[in-house]
């Protein structure tokens, strides 16, 4: 057995794991990364990238079966998935491309394999031993089933609906969550008949209510079916279809069964546990700077108890670099995390829902919803929604909840709204350029200072 050391060993070269790795060599460390697949990870390669292109596909269709209503003349002639998927892999090779150059600019030694912890601070690839300094655990998420049904055949989940070579003409997508309600959008683009099933009472259970309201109603107009506070009982497929059955007593069936009921995290079988790394529910405890109990062992991404997004775990992976290198970072507050939901229409949200903010501050929190048919830009992409500011009694903004197309591009500002803790005059008189969608939140501040100017009072 031999042994190789740096200042920094980091475990997944997904979205935490590299952004560690480049913040840490950034700072002069050098920076043994472990990847046994490709670097970038979920999100790159079976994730929000090519989700985010389906999704982009799936707006070009609708605007090709839409022009008539912008008094242009079009035909959807139809949707040729090979040249669909073709698109969507360009974008991830060469976003790749870029990504192993960085990787190389930034002197990151990659260690291709499938490493485990040892202890301490070492992991194993193949036989050989890397120690740091420091370590970080990185290893991501995988989706999730429920008990009983068991992934395959015409029984799939994200990863397989990401490559498929066809376009199913029924599908049944278990799960009214992010990644659910995403898929359902794009199919439903594409003329699949989609039915959602979600055992809570609503769609994108984790946002505001008005968000969830909101959606529904976007979805009913576009013909996507969902069956919300019902729970599924089972499914049988065979060479013609899948047959899912509710606890309702009733039967759906379709070609696929799409399962989006969340994501697991990937730790089981890499020695963490045996190691006596402190875990719960197969998720990495940490502490607020994200250390795990074992000294200079640190945790980062969707095996962290927490939303799994992205760009947290890119937060969190500079976040530990800089804690290493003594830069003393400040904590990252999850509510102030940004999430956005790319579907046809689009929601976003930061900070706290309506009712988080009431069991956190009292009945005292005020709202004010802005609707998108008094905003210009968006009568003129003919989109409906709205936008809702949650307010802390004699305190900040501290929920910021939209729904609409392109709204997901309008989180920037609410994102800045909610982490430097702005009251509403303070963004009143901020000037938004018109015709935009940032001026529903100009507006919706502008009420909430006490002087609307677009609105019906
Ligand atoms: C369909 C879908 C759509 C999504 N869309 C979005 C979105 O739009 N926006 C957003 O913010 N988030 C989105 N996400 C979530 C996002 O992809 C994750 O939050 C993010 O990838 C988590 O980063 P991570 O570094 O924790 O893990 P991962 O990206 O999963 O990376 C972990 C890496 O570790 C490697 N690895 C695991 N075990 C080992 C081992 N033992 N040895 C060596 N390497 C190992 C894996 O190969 C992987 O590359 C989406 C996820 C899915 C599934």
């Amino acid at each position: 057995m031999t042994d190789a050391g740096a200042d920094l060993v980091i475990l997944g070269g997904g979205s935490g794991g590299y952004a560690a790795a480049f913040r840490a060599a950034e700072l002069g460390q050098s920076v043994i990364l472990v990847e046994k697949d490709k670097l970038g990870g979920t999100c790159l390669h079976r994730g929000c990238i090519p989700t985010k292109a389906l999704l982009h596909a799936a707006e070009v269709a609708d605007s090709a079966r839409d022009g008539e209503q912008f008094g242009v003349k079009t035909i959807l002639e139809g949707v040729d998935i090979a040249g669909v998927n073709k698109y969507k892999d360009t974008i991830i090779s060469r976003l790749y491309k870029g990504l192993q150059g960085l990787a190389k600019a930034h002197k990151v030694t990659l260690v291709e394999g499938t490493g485990s912890y040892v202890g301490g601070t070492t992991v194993e690839v193949d036989g050989q031993r890397y120690t740091g300094k420091n370590l970080i655990l990185a290893t991501g998420s995988y989706s999730k089933s429920l008990p009983g049904l068991e992934l395959g055949g015409r029984i799939i989940a994200s990863e397989q609906a990401l490559s498929l070579d066809y376009i199913p003409e029924k599908v049944v997508v278990l799960g009214g969550g992010v990644i659910g309600v995403e898929f359902a959008s794009v199919w439903a683009s594409f003329g699949v008949d989609v039915t959602i099933v979600e055992a809570l009472p609503r769609l994108v259970p984790n946002e505001d209510e008005f968000a969830s309201k909101q959606l529904e109603r976007a979805f009913r107009r576009r013909k996507i079916a969902f069956k919300t506070g019902v729970k599924f009982t089972g499914a049988k497929q065979d060479d013609n279809g899948v047959s899912v059955s509710l606890e309702s007593g009733e039967t759906l069936d379709a070609d696929l069964l799409l399962v989006a009921v969340g994501r697991g995290p990937n730790t089981a079988g890499h020695g963490y546990e045996e190691a006596g790394v402190n875990m719960e529910r197969g998720f990495v405890l940490t502490d607020d700077r994200l250390r795990t109990n074992v000294p200079n062992v640190y945790a980062v991404g969707d095996i962290v108890p927490g939303l799994q997004l992205a760009h947290r775990g890119f937060a969190q992976g500079i976040f530990v670099a800089e804690e290493i290198a003594g830069l003393n970072p400040r904590a990252i507050d999850e509510a102030g995390i940004p999430r956005v939901t790319y579907s046809h229409p689009e929601v976003a949200s930061v900070g706290l829902t309506e009712a988080a903010a009431k069991e956190q501050y009292g009945s005292g929190v005020t709202t004010f919803t802005y609707d998108l048919a008094g905003n210009g830009k968006s009568q003129i992409l003919k989109t409906s929604g709205a936008v809702k500011l949650v307010k802390a009694p004699d305190g900040p903004v501290v929920g910021l909840h939209l729904v609409g197309d392109r709204v997901g591009e309008l989180i920037g500002e609410a994102q800045l709204i909610y982490n430097w803790e702005a009251f509403p005059e303070d963004v009143a008189p901020l000037i938004h350029a018109h015709p935009t969608q940032t001026e529903a939140l100009g507006e919706a501040h502008l009420a909430l200072a006490g002087k609307p100017l677009h609105v019906h009072s």
